[in-house]
């Protein structure tokens, strides 16, 4: 069945045709780990797992790329702003080696939690330090770069389609939004190595032809994608944020090196996670929310997987906590009914050609959640079949549906029912009351039913 995505590139819904039968190649910008992810970093990082499960039910083979950004990003996509690993360092007094390697673990945890397929490769920036000074030395022999003030600085100049991606507007009006930078020959020139950091304590440099020092941001997305993707690939995902600056200068970078444009043949970016008023999250301040403390306030990875799948990914996502609600209490009734739903059974064909029309037009998630609630109401479908047809849909949605178990309640619970029941037919109120406390503590609900009662985890 055809797929249809967004592509940034031309603002249009396209049939998406890769570039080679055999396996796709998929590179989604990973996150800065100088602190935890956010959960609306997280809603972007769900949006690439959704993307790469459409693709492999399609049928596709993917190959995908996500970076760990562990040096040279500043507090501004662009080149102005703190060193945000430093930051990091500075805030827990480590160095940044160690808050690296402590939030990237962080992150992979999170990404276990919520039930993402792990990407084929999570290369570290610091890693591949190599293959960036090679990339500027290709940059250097085209004569795309120019040095100034010490540091290598990209010539946005010399590309006739710099800007394409976001549509900048490179006369006065745009460039006057642009911080001033006198190093540089043209506002939209951007560096590609720093020696003369404005951060004397600046931890990570290595040596260079260009001198010590460490790389700028957007070059490690073009020299890793290089390395495992090749000179041309098929989608490229990312925050809306990426487009003016971090992808237009990733797009930049590449096909002046290479000289084959496109470089992606599509881009997909994801909205943002807002809060009341349009306000943005932050990893800093009263709204900065991890997955852990939505844990801690009694929501499960998966609440929040769903909460995500309940919106599409183009449309801003406000979050409150009544909404998280709402999508605990869905989720906590699709699992209580596919639990009831035993026995053998087939695909239901219509469902799934409804299903695979919905999140092939651009992965419409919220439309295929309403499919799912269709098949569970059906009437005419049998348990077994249901059961089935769900199944499939989950190798999209990835709520964990076929792990799904019973819970048992242990002896010991069960024992303090009992004695509940007893006290309660010797009319020892206090006793039962007491009792029923204990069973609450320990995380489960008895209810008194005409047979005795019944246990429910709460
Ligand atoms: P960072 O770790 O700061 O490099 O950011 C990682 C990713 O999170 C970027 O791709 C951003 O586009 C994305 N991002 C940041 N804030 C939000 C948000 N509130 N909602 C959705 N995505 C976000
Ligand atoms: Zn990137």
């Amino acid at each position: 069945m055809t797929l249809k995505l967004y592509n940034t590139l031309t603002r249009k819904k396209e049939t998406f045709v890769p570039i080679k039968k055999t396996e796709i190649g998929l590179y989604t910008c990973g996150p800065t780990v100088y602190n935890f992810a956010h959960i609306g970093n997280l809603r972007g990082f769900l949006f690439y797992d959704f993307t790469k499960r459409v693709l492999l039910f399609n049928g596709f083979k993917v190959k995908h790329i996500m970076n760990i950004t562990d040096v040279g990003h500043l507090t501004s996509d662009e080149d102005q702003g703190e060193d945000k690993m430093l930051k990091g360092a500075k805030r827990e007094k480590k160095t940044v080696w160690e808050i690296a390697e402590f939030y990237t673990k962080a992150f992979q945890e999170d990404m276990r939690k919520l039930n993402f397929i792990p990407p084929s490769k999570l290369p570290k920036a610091t890693d591949h330090i190599h293959e960036q000074i090679q990339l500027i030395k290709t940059l250097e022999k085209k004569g795309f770069t120019y040095s100034a003030g010490g540091n290598i600085y990209f010539d946005a100049s010399k590309l006739t389609d710099y800007g394409k991606l976001a549509r900048l507007d490179l006369g006065v009006k745009g460039q006057a939004r642009i911080e001033k930078d006198p190093n540089k020959k043209n506002p939209y020139d951007f560096v590609l190595w720093f020696t003369k950091s404005k951060f004397q304590d600046q931890g990570m440099k290595w040596k260079s032809p260009f001198g010590e020092g460490y790389p700028g941001w957007h070059l490690e997305c073009s020299a890793m994608s290089l390395k495992y993707l090749g000179e041309q690939f098929d989608i490229h995902c990312g925050g809306i944020d990426h487009i003016p600056v971090h992808h237009t200068n990733e797009i930049a970078q590449s096909e002046a090196a290479t000289g084959k444009k496109p470089w992606v043949n599509y881009w997909l970016h994801n909205e943002f996670l807002v809060l009341s008023k349009g306000e943005k999250m932050a990893k800093s301040g009263e709204n900065f929310l991890t997955l852990s403390k939505l844990e801690e306030k009694g929501y499960t990875p998966l609440d929040y997987r769903y909460f995500c799948l309940g919106t599409h990914y183009r449309k801003p996502l406000m979050f409150s906590f009544e909404a998280l609600d709402g999508a605990k209490a869905s989720l906590k009734k699709l699992f209580d009914k596919v639990l009831e739903l035993k026995g053998k059974g087939k695909v239901n064909k219509r469902y799934l050609k409804q299903f695979t029309l919905e999140i092939n037009d651009d992965l419409n998630t919220p439309r295929a959640l309403a499919t799912m609630w269709e098949v569970l109401k059906d009437e005419k479908l049998s348990a077994g079949d249901k059961y089935s047809t769900l199944l499939g849909f989950d190798k999209v949605l990835g709520l964990g549906l076929k792990d799904l178990k019973v819970d048992k309640i242990p002896q010991e619970i069960i024992k303090l029912a009992e004695q509940r029941l007893q006290a309660r037919n010797n009319k020892d109120w206090k006793k039962a009351d007491e009792l029923r406390e204990k069973i609450t503590k320990f995380g489960y609900i008895v209810e008194d039913t005409k047979e005795g009662y019944e246990l429910k985890k709460e």
